[in-house]
């Protein structure tokens, strides 16, 4: 038989995060699922690469009980579409259950509804989300080690005058480029990976414009309400809070506002009560504070001013445009809308250029990239549009072509026709 390295004789293995999400309804132990699932990868000589792992039909303990065993962010590892194989990785497994359960509505009132929202981690409704957010190589999994960085120096109590770090996290950059959702996937995932160290998670969502509307004159007790509650979460110490803050530069110009006599002040107060809660949490070992800002320049903020962790989010690139796209396209194949009968798998933009720069183009092997290639021209067309844009050329294309049975082709083409007309009306 072939040899192949023993992984525990090998020190310079890859650690692979497997994520098994249980059935809502399983009540099977976390551990039990676990140590099933590692002895089922051990069993197992497979490569690693992104995606579903296929649980084995004969494993009934894992049919029962387990939705899906997915693994993510192996590409940062593995080159122009290279697999890892199963010798060179050490997987850690990671097993959660989804919390069923929407916003919270626990403070209520109807201005609270508004200005906060509240998600046990991790929740149903941003399950996919981090797979569904498609940047350059490398950016989403640097943000998830910086977190976890942060955290781990925290909970060694690695001395911040001697190493200094923080835990905020600031995502600037054009609106629509997925700044908001990226924090909500990338609370969800460190919830996931967390999961040993941390039992419960939550995710606080502020929203920062609703709080100094003239509506909200209430919402000074409303702010210390929240905090409150945020407060005696985070002093039980494997309870995880993340607090959001949407357009925080909208803070600060509220200040501003109020400094030229123009906002009203009871919604300064609410600004700054927030703004010094939202300075005191920060000292606490086991809160992460994620902001976005859609302007680039700095922000006059105490607590965002400092944030170490500040990344540009901008327009999608050439290879995140094609990606998306494909994406839809492959929804709108899954349900039915678009049929086409013999599509193999979409290629990946790497896979496609590679085949691009290697066959003539009017061969026959062309007809087979024929669709690849015309998504590809869509891609190029849709430069400057957004990635949130990007998600909707599809649904106008859809609405464009008047057929009901829809040629993919004729899609296609219309889908590019639409992502040009959307660029040509950018400002
Ligand atoms: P922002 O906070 O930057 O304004 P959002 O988080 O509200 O952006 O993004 C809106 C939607 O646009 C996202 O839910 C997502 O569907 C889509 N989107 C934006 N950027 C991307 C991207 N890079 N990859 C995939 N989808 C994206």
């Amino acid at each position: 038989s072939p040899s192949v390295p023993d992984p525990s004789l090998n020190d310079d293995y890859i650690f692979v995060s497997v994520e098994v999400c249980l059935k809502r309804e399983s009540t099977a132990p976390l551990n039990d699922v676990k140590e099933a699932v590692e002895r089922m990868l051990e069993k197992r000589s497979m490569s690693y690469s992104d995606g579903l792992i296929p649980v084995p039909q004969d494993d009934i303990f894992l049919n029962e009980n387990v939705k899906r065993i997915q693994i993510s962010d192996t590409d940062e590892w593995a080159e122009n579409n290279e697999v890892l194989l199963f010798w060179q990785v050490k997987p850690i497994v990671h097993v959660f259950q989804l919390s069923e359960e929407g916003p919270g509505e626990e403070l209520s009132g109807e201005e609270m509804l508004s200005s906060f929202n509240e998600w046990d981690l991790p929740s149903r409704e941003f399950d996919g989300m981090w797979e569904s957010l498609i940047y350059e190589s490398g950016l989403k999994q640097r943000l998830l080690r910086y977190a976890a960085t942060a955290l781990l120096f925290t909970e060694r109590g690695v001395n911040p005058c001697v190493i200094s770090w923080n835990r905020i996290i600031l995502l600037h950059g054009p609106p629509g480029t997925g700044k908001t959702s990226l924090c909500k996937a990338l609370a969800q995932k460190l919830s996931i990976r967390l999961k040993d160290r941390y039992s419960y998670c939550q995710l606080v969502e502020v929203n920062a414009h609703s709080l100094f509307s003239k509506w909200f004159s209430e919402s000074g007790k409303l702010v210390a309400k929240l905090f409150q509650k945020i407060q005696d979460m985070v002093d039980e110490e494997n309870n995880l809070v993340f607090v959001l803050i949407d357009e925080v530069e909208s803070l600060a110009a509220a200040r501003q506002a109020a400094l030229s006599g123009s906002e009203p002040s009871d919604s300064i107060r609410v600004v700054n009560a927030l703004l010094t809660q939202m300075d005191k949490l920060k000292s606490w070992p086991n809160v992460i504070i994620l902001t976005t800002s859609n302007i680039t320049c700095a922000i006059d903020i105490a607590f965002v001013d400092r944030a170490d962790i500040k990344a540009y989010i901008g327009p999608p690139t050439l290879q995140a445009r094609y990606q998306i796209l494909r994406s839809c396209l492959e929804e709108l194949l899954r349900t039915g809308i678009l049929t086409y009968s013999k599509l193999p798998t979409l290629p990946s933009y790497l896979t496609l250029k590679e085949r691009l720069s290697t066959i003539e183009k009017h061969s026959d092997e062309g007809k087979s990239v024929e669709i690849p290639r015309l998504l590809l021209e869509a891609a190029e067309l849709s430069e400057g549009l957004s990635g949130r844009t990007l998600r909707k050329l599809p649904f106008l294309a859809h609405a464009a072509v008047a057929n009901r049975k829809c040629d993919i082709i004729r899609f296609i083409q219309t889908l590019s026709e639409t992502a040009s007309r959307e660029v040509s009306e950018l400002p």
